[in-house]
């Protein structure tokens, strides 16, 4: 494979190459303060076949801390606008991000490089055009955390820092992150044109999109219908493993929607610790709009506006109809994910009600999610075993008891072998998940330019599902001063 360098990488820039309307081209404004390379992830530089050694250049940083253009970037910034909770907000478009330009790389692939907190654009409205290096380092690991769960996610390519100071509750440094994404068009890209009425524009946007990444429905006399079906089935997919999985995006404003199905936007999210289904992850989100058990739910809604937005190309029965199709297809999806979560090859009726039984113990005895399904892969169906590990997580013993009767009578009656069940159920259950204490500690150590942990977390991170030698603490539930860390959208 060529291994590129950041002159010779192959730029293609189809974005900037439709309508004006769509975007507005600019370049990124430097730092006030020289940039630093404050990560590098070789495993995204290797979408792009970028040789990894290129990391280790000035230029680099000047590169991706937004004070050099490399050859064949086009910059621009997107224009979109979206429904933020619940409330359609006309013009929101990046007001931090600039898109530097896609790359196509050996196998075809094109990857948006986007970089965020690259000051001002025309779409800052009174934001300031900064991310600050707090945000960007959890937006960085998680998304490669996300990653290495399986779940459908933008990447992270870097960090760039610098001492430029940046004013939120109080004064922090700027940082720049450079994702990747095959695409950054929202379903917020095709509302602002629905609702500006530039119906020729939208048709436009839906005829690259679907060239561009549905090439398969070019040619159908439905296509608009069948991509926006393709993106139901790939919305309620990414949400049901969201939910498997026990995260919460906290964000999930239409213009946080990806129109590939992939999780984008990465703010206040968070993975959970005691099992809690009306977990709130967002500090600012008082009245839980993105609960954590909302979010199948909003992911209908959401739907339902980009939906709304394409009526001008698609027969609006077709359109929902398609819908229709979303939420049977995120429960079954889910139920899929839970059945391997907890070993079962058989589907039963009871299933739902097992499931949901420890589920609702769980909760009660404030039980941590991933530490629980990672532990119960060594569940024994041995008539004698009382599998006392497993109760130990459970306050009241006799309660799990019950259960795990239950749950003991239904692996038997599917013939289930502890050993094979022990392998299947490590490879869906994570040992490590990014928990808001360890995105914290590796976040007061940068900014004391100890950059260390943020590669420790990502290798980590990488290969949640194996046991890594020396790291087991870093499977452990949140000490007390992690509980119950405040995250909110000003990042
Ligand atoms: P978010 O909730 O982070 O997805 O952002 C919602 C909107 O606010 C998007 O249009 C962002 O580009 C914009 N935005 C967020 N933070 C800033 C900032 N510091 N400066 C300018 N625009 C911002
Ligand atoms: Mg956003």
């Amino acid at each position: 494979m060529t291994k590129h360098q950041l002159e010779t990488l192959s730029f293609d820039n189809s974005y900037a190459r439709l309508p004006e309307a769509l975007s507005a081209k600019l370049n990124p404004t430097p730092f006030s303060e020289p940039p630093h390379l404050v990560s590098f992830n070789p495993a995204a530089a290797e979408l792009i076949d970028l040789d990894p050694e290129q990391a280790k250049r000035q230029e680099f940083a000047a590169v991706f801390g937004g004070s050099m253009l490399a050859p064949g970037m086009e910059p621009l910034a997107m224009l979109y606008s979206g429904h933020q909770f619940g409330v359609y907000v006309p013009q929101l478009g990046d007001g931090r991000a600039i898109l530097l330009g896609e790359v196509r790389n050996e196998r075809g692939e094109k990857w948006d490089l986007h970089l965020k907190g690259a000051g001002l654009t025309p779409f800052s409205r009174e934001g300031d055009g900064r991310a600050v290096l707090r945000s960007t380092i959890r937006e960085y690991l998680c998304s490669e955390a996300m990653f290495g769960l399986g779940i459908p996610t933008t990447r992270g390519l870097c960090i760039v820092g610098s001492d430029h100071q940046v004013y939120r509750e109080q004064i922090e440094t700027g940082a720049m992150l450079v994702r990747m994404a095959p695409s950054h068009v929202r379903f917020g890209s095709f509302e602002i044109l629905y609702y500006r009425k530039q119906h020729d524009q939208l048709k436009v946007l839906a005829d690259y999109v679907i060239a561009q990444h549905y090439p398969h429905l070019v040619d159908a006399s439905d296509k608009y219908t069948r991509f926006f079906s393709e993106v139901v089935e790939r919305t309620g997919r990414l949400i049901a493993q969201w939910q498997a999985v026990g995260w919460a995006h906290g964000v999930m404003n239409t213009d946080n929607m990806s129109i590939l199905g992939i999780t984008l936007d990465y703010g206040p999210f968070g993975f959970i610790d005691d099992y809690d289904p009306g977990f709130i992850c967002n500090h600012s989100d008082h009245n839980g709009r993105y609960a954590f058990n909302q979010q199948p739910y909003i992911g209908l809604w959401n739907l339902s506006c980009l939906a709304q937005a394409l009526l001008p190309l698609a027969q609006k029965e077709e359109l929902k109809a398609a819908l229709d199709r979303y939420t049977p297809l995120c429960e079954e999806r889910y139920m899929e994910l839970m059945r391997a979560k907890f070993g079962l090859i058989e589907t039963k009726e009871e299933d739902a009600s097992l499931i949901q039984d420890l589920l609702a113990l769980m909760q009660l005895h404030h039980v941590d999610y991933t530490n629980l399904f990672r532990a119960l892969s060594l569940f024994q169906t041995g008539i004698e075993s009382l599998n006392e590990s497993l109760r130990d997580f459970f306050s009241d013993r006799d309660s799990f008891d019950q259960w795990a009767r239950r749950y003991k009578n239904r692996l038997r009656e599917e013939g289930s072998r502890d050993e094979d069940r022990l392998t299947r159920m490590n490879h869906v259950n994570p040992k490590y998940v990014l928990r808001n204490y360890l995105a914290q500690t590796a976040i007061e150590k940068a900014q004391k330019k100890d950059f260390s942990e943020i590669d420790r977390l990502l290798t980590l991170l990488h290969n949640p599902y194996s046991d890594q030698p020396g790291m087991e603490a870093y499977a452990a539930p949140p000490p007390n001063w992690g509980k119950h860390l405040s995250v909110s959208c000003s990042s």
